[in-house]
């Protein structure tokens, strides 16, 4: 339970629609691992959005309990909430939402400005962070003038932007082509190798079964059936250069 650090209970989201309730979610246990790679499945409509949108607290529960850090969360002010939600959670959207007329540099500056951080400081971890998305030649772009893939990894770094320990992305490979995608979701498999937690939404299977720890499978607000893959060990070639990167740099910081 302490390992976790966001836990659904018995969660479930209706909508009314006139006369008809619309049981967008129907009581769910969902437990997100520390550092794990959690994927959400299901077809269209299934309550993939809708369970990320509890999960991220962005959105509240018509039954259940939500804990983020094993805090439930209804017991916290909206303000409160707001303030947790923005450090330790990091959002990636199929269609980016990134805002057009601000460059890409701004673009990932912006939810700093929230976190009280000096323009200095928020311009410099902008361009280390579009450095690490390999964006750094695309700074002073506007969203435009970039490719779909390059626009996600833009979102990928503003999603880092408060160092979150949390990033999710709702369906991030939905408008990209299948190679493009896959870059993005190797990204966030480097994320998850050094330490984020990332939930990701997806309806490809391949995907998810190749990159998470633990899949949930959803059926009409149901959770079907949860699969886990312990598959760090199959992590891509350029992946394990980067580790060992890291390592060697550990090695020689700690022989100082
Ligand atoms: P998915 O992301 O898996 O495609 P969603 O979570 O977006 O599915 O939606 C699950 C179900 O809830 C769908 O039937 C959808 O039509 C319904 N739904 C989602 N949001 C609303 C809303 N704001 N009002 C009414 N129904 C909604
Ligand atoms: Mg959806």
């Amino acid at each position: 339970m302490k390992k976790n650090i966001i836990d659904l209970k018995n969660v479930a989201k209706y909508y009314e629609m006139g006369e008809n309730i619309v049981k967008a979610l129907d009581g769910v246990n969902i437990n997100i691992e520390k550092g794990s790679f959690v994927a959400i499945m299901g077809p269209s409509g299934s309550g993939k959005s809708t369970a990320m949108n509890l999960v991220g607290n962005l959105d509240i529960q018509t039954k259940g309990k939500i804990f983020l850090d094993n805090q439930e969360t209804s017991k916290l002010t909206e303000s409160h909430l707001a303030q947790i939600r923005g450090k330790k959670i990091g959002f990636i959207f199929q269609s980016f939402n990134l805002i057009p007329n601000l460059t890409v540099k701004e673009n990932v500056m912006l939810p700093m400005m929230f976190q009280g951080i000096d323009s200095e400081e928020r311009e410099d971890i902008a361009e280390e962070l579009l450095e690490k998305v390999e964006l750094i030649n695309r700074i002073d772009h506007y969203p435009t003038q970039i490719s779909g893939g390059e626009m996600q990894r833009v979102a990928i770094a503003r999603a880092l932007a408060n160092n979150p320990e949390v990033i999710l992305a709702d369906e991030p490979t939905g408008n990209l082509d299948t190679k493009t995608g896959e870059n993005v979701i190797k990204f966030l498999k480097k994320l998850n190798n050094e330490g984020k937690t990332v939930i990701m939404v997806t309806h490809e299977p391949e995907l998810a079964e190749a990159y998470a720890d633990v899949v949930y499978w959803l059926r009409d607000g149901k959770i079907e059936k949860v699969s886990k893959h312990k598959n760090r060990f199959k992590i891509v070639k350029q992946e394990r250069k980067f580790i060992k990167k890291n390592i060697n740099r550990k090695i020689k910081e700690s022989k100082k």
